[in-house]
């Protein structure tokens, strides 16, 4: 098998040999649940679905791979963890797609290592359904993202309040490397290791970037911001609430892992929070971009060790980079919504237009993406009838026509429907699906709903059921680390 490691030029504090060892004391053999052929055939992944439920179940060791654990250091909810790293996931080994970009191909659950710190280095089975149909929905609403290539019953129980089963989950992902990695080396000042890093993450990512000294980690810096303001606007686009955007939960790679806490936004608030142990609001919808603002200065921080100036003027060279932050953001933002609303040319007027609505929907708990979708299918030569504009909308809805009767109507709805999808993978039908996997070790409604969620901008008659919001949205909660 062609794997390979590419992190141990990093050294054995930054990147651990470690096995995963999952010992089988259930009654049940490891077998595979869920498989993402496209993932497997796009990716050329040097691996087969017949062999994933023995090779991925974290009970053996891959030929040819050296497994290991990353440290890394976090930011959790504001507060600094010197050391956390994989607790409990293996990064197998990287490889490269038919293109000749790198790869890691990572198990999670897959058994203590040394940064568990007392943790049982476990998943269970429905964390590990969650991230296989989030992550896939993701990708098919074209959302920058880590991928989940499968899941596999370990046949072990695991203990979370009560016994449930345990999961591995095999995850691909463009890299794994945080702002929580550079944070890491930074703690122990290792100048020689966050400009290893840095070189790594600049030759997978941004390898236009050709400025030396000082400008070259001053890109790179601007460029992660870059990347972090364009997830955060598809964030918002599509209603999606990560939950735990810790700095160790952030790539610089700029794409989304970790749907640990994640759900969806479904009645309209820039206030929503799902996440059980997010009192604060910090990772509420609308406070994510802030967030990710916050994680580049911690990013930012990390390379300060880097610059050539003096300390001072090291400090205001990174800050005057975090400034142009909110002013990139601003510009990408008013661009999205002129998109969602298909008003090709925004005035500042249109800020009103958009405030009205916004404010309506959040008064009457209008659902975000159904409010969208039935804008663009009203403009459609034959609307589907399962999205129609609200009542409450109707007087907002006449001056929106108003306004959009000004631009080419074609090209409106295209740019309407590029941006704003009919369908999401909606919480109560995730909890479902869950449920079934819980109940029965297979979902007749995650084979019907799969297709759909890949499909995700086509405007097609849907059945109530893929779209309607969540009965009890009121008292749906999220949890971490399970
Ligand atoms: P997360 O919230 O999933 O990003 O995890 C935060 C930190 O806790 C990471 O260092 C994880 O490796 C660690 N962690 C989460 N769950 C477990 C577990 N069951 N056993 C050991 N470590 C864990
Ligand atoms: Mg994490």
């Amino acid at each position: 098998m062609a794997f390979y490691d590419r992190y141990s030029l990093m050294g054995t504090s930054f990147c651990v040999p470690s096995t995963p060892h999952l010992a089988n004391q259930g009654s049940d053999e490891p077998h595979l649940l869920l498989w993402n052929e496209w993932l497997a055939a796009r990716l050329n992944i040097p691996l087969e679905k017949q062999d994933a439920g023995q090779l991925l179940s974290g009970q053996t060791v891959l030929e040819g791979a050296s497994p290991v654990a990353l440290a890394y250091s976090g930011h959790q909810f504001g507060h600094f963890n010197p050391t956390l790293g994989d607790g409990r996931a293996h990064l197998i080994g990287s490889f490269d797609d038919a293109l000749g970009n790198s790869f890691d191909l990572q198990l999670k659950g897959s058994g203590a290592t040394a940064f568990s710190r007392g943790g049982d280095g476990l998943c269970a089975l429905g964390p590990a359904v969650r991230e296989f149909v989030m992550s896939q929905a993701m990708r098919a609403l074209g959302v920058p993202t880590t991928d989940c290539l499968a899941v596999v019953a370990t046949g072990q129980q695991v203990y979370r309040n009560t016994m449930l089963p345990g999961a591995v989950v095999c995850r691909v992902a463009s890299s794994h490397i945080r702002v929580g990695s550079f944070q890491y080396l930074a703690l122990h000042q290792d100048i020689d290791g966050l400009h290893k890093l840095m070189e790594m993450a600049i030759a997978r990512y941004y390898p236009h970037i050709t400025e030396q000294g000082d400008e070259r980690v001053l890109a790179f810096l601007k460029v992660v911001c870059e990347q972090q303001i364009t997830l955060m606007i598809h964030w918002l686009r599509v209603g999606f609430i990560h939950g735990v955007m810790n700095t160790d939960n952030t790539l610089v790679g700029g794409e989304t892992i970790d749907y640990g806490p994640c759900a969806m936004l479904e009645s309209f608030s820039f206030e929503q929070v799902f996440s059980s142990i997010d009192k604060q609001g910090r990772y509420a919808f609308g406070q994510q971009p802030q967030i990710a603002s916050w994680n580049c200065a911690r990013l930012a921080e990390s390379l300060i060790g880097l610059m050539e100036a003096e300390e001072s003027q090291a400090v205001t060279q990174l800050s005057d980079v975090l400034t142009v932050f909110s002013h990139s953001f601003n510009k990408q933002y008013q661009a999205m919504w002129a998109s969602k609303l298909g008003i090709l040319a925004w005035q500042e007027e249109d800020n009103a237009l958009l405030s009205e609505l916004l404010s309506t929907m959040k008064a009457n708990q209008l659902d975000y993406t159904n409010t969208f979708a039935a804008l663009t299918n009203s403009l459609l030569e034959h609307p589907m009838a399962c999205f129609s504009i609200p009542e409450t909308l109707n007087a907002w809805y006449q001056k929106w026509l108003r306004r959009i009767a000004e631009f080419e109507r074609n090209l409106v709805l295209q740019t309407m429907q590029s941006a704003n999808p009919t369908l999401i993978p909606r919480n109560g039908l995730m909890e479902q699906v869950i449920a079934d996997y819980y109940k029965e070790g297979k979902s007749d409604l995650l084979t019907q709903w799969l297709p759909l969620l890949n499909d995700p901008y086509k405007y097609q008659e849907l059945a109530a059921f893929y779209t309607t919001s969540s009965d009890n949205e009121d008292n749906y909660q999220t949890f971490c680390g399970t």
